[in-house]
């Protein structure tokens, strides 16, 4: 099956042919730990993280790097306010971020390279840029010479000017032009640094990219991805060092850009007081319910994350998971074989949205079939097609539950609850009965009582966005 994808060089959606089909490479710009991602950065590593599936499932040796970039001015300032040496901010963040990764069902990259970790290549790089005349050191830095790449600003589709005031670059004395950018920078006693032939310092964001990629992937890859709001000036600048220091060679054949998540229509800002933490809304909402939220919108498109759209999604999971527990007794498993209208979906760029709308389509299949063979061949595909997606793999009357990623280590604290507002009920002891139906409350759990006995749920699920 043909894989069409957007080229963000080439403004296209074209077919994916890959450079060698034993070995085929996707990098993807990481995050960097300073603090909890948010919900916005999490789009790129599930949509990203969907691509590598489906990548793997016609390459096998896909080579998949997720870096981790774990030396910034960002962690610098969260550890010297907390006085402590920065790995232990980015050890903390790393392992939180995998955590959470893992819980969302995001599947682990093959390589996950630490920048700390590639000093050597990092410093190795911007020797060769200098020595190709592509960089300069100049006061204890080294700058990459924008003049010395012609193509700087083709992804972007930028002019010289509008990359410097887009940029608000820094106009600094040891600068030739205000547009070069910083490669290694001197550090104070104060800050973490490496010895370097330019002094003791440390790498700027940039280079340690290119050199991840290089180490890991080679000198040109075939798929690089990031958020859009990563195309200027980063992803520009790792096309000039990479390419400058590979001899002209291209960097990266395809690049994929995912559009941003809004909030409510606004952009998430610490000021605003609207950053959604990942980790905060997988302890209130199912994995499925923010994979499908993150799906939900075609990735090169901006997606805004409102109440209302959580509405809409739940119902559409309730949905499918009331067809799932009407056929409990239907054994089936997910089907490898993923229908041939699911998967031409996803093969053209990636069409989540129309990949859910397929998998709502595969439910109503399932309701309607007739007969066991055929009911059991339908769950399969319906189930198949959601284990895809990382959506569909909960039982039933758990998800009915609002099972949360977490909802496994109370379940038993709220059945006892239950029971014990049972028990105080039989008794007549209606004080007692409504105070723990009250703490039921608290705990986000409403209570049904029905001819059956009580029932519950998690209300959060359904109503607020954080
Ligand atoms: P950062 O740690 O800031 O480099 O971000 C990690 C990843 O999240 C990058 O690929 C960003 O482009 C992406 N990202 C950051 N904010 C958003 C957002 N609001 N919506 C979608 N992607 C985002
Ligand atoms: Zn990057």
């Amino acid at each position: 099956m043909k894989l069409r994808l957007h080229n963000s060089l080439t403004r296209r959606v074209e077919e994916f042919v890959p450079l060698d089909p034993q070995r085929v490479t996707m990098y993807v710009c990481g995050p960097t730990v300073y603090n909890y991602v948010h919900i916005g950065n999490a789009r790129p590593y599930v949509l990203f993280g969907l691509l590598a599936r489906l990548l793997r499932r016609q390459y096998p040796k896909l080579v998949y790097a997720r870096n981790i970039t774990d030396v910034d001015d960002k962690i610098n300032t969260a550890a010297a306010a907390a006085g402590v040496p920065i790995a232990t901010i980015t050890d903390r963040y790393a392992a939180d971020f995998r955590k959470d990764m893992t819980r969302l069902g995001v599947d682990a990259p093959d390589v996950e390279p630490h920048a700390t970790e590639h000093i050597p290549q990092i410093i190795a790089m911007c020797e060769r840029l200098i020595a190709g005349g592509h960089a300069y050191a100049a006061e204890g830095h080294v700058l990459f010479d924008v003049a010395s790449f012609p193509a700087y600003g083709e992804l972007s589709g930028r002019s010289t000017d509008e990359m410097i005031a887009g940029a608000r670059v820094e106009v600094a004395p040891y600068k030739k032009n205000p547009a070069d950018f910083v490669l290694w920078k001197p550090s104070t006693p104060d800050l973490p640094g490496w010895d370097s032939p330019w002094g003791r310092g440390r790498p700027g964001w940039h280079i340690e990219c290119s050199a991840m990629s290089e180490a890991h992937l080679g000198e040109t890859i075939d798929i690089h991805a990031g958020g859009n709001d990563l195309m200027f000036p980063h992803h520009e600048n790792e096309i000039a060092q990479s390419t400058c220091a590979h001899g002209g060679k291209i960097f990266a054949r395809y690049w994929l850009h995912n559009g941003m998540l809004s909030i409510e229509g606004k952009k998430m800002s610490k000021s605003l007081g609207n950053t959604f933490k990942l980790h905060e809304l997988l302890e209130k909402h199912p994995p499925d319910l923010l994979r499908y939220m993150l799906m939900k919108a075609h990735y090169r498109q901006p997606l805004d994350w409102s109440a209302a759209a959580l509405e809409q999604a739940q119902r559409t999971l309730d949905g499918l998971y009331t067809t799932l527990r009407d056929l409990a007794d239907v054994p089936a498993t997910p089907a490898d074989d993923l229908p041939e209208e699911f998967l031409a979906t996803l093969t053209d760029d990636l069409n989540t949205p129309e990949a859910l709308a397929v998998l709502s389509r595969l439910g109503d299949a399932t309701r309607k079939a007739e007969g066991r063979e055929a009911r059991q061949e339908a769950k399969s595909a319906l189930l198949g097609a959601g284990a895809f997606l990382g959506l569909l793999q909960v039982d039933p009357e758990v998800w009915f539950q609002g099972a949360t990623a977490d909802s496994a280590l109370d379940e038993a604290q709220v059945q006892g609850l239950v029971d014990a507002r049972q028990a105080a009920k039989a008794a007549r002891n209606f004080a007692e009965a409504d105070r723990l139906r009250a703490e039921l409350h608290e705990l986000g759990i409403v209570v049904e009582d029905t001819p059956q006995g009580p029932r519950w749920k998690r209300a959060s699920a359904t109503t607020a966005t954080a």
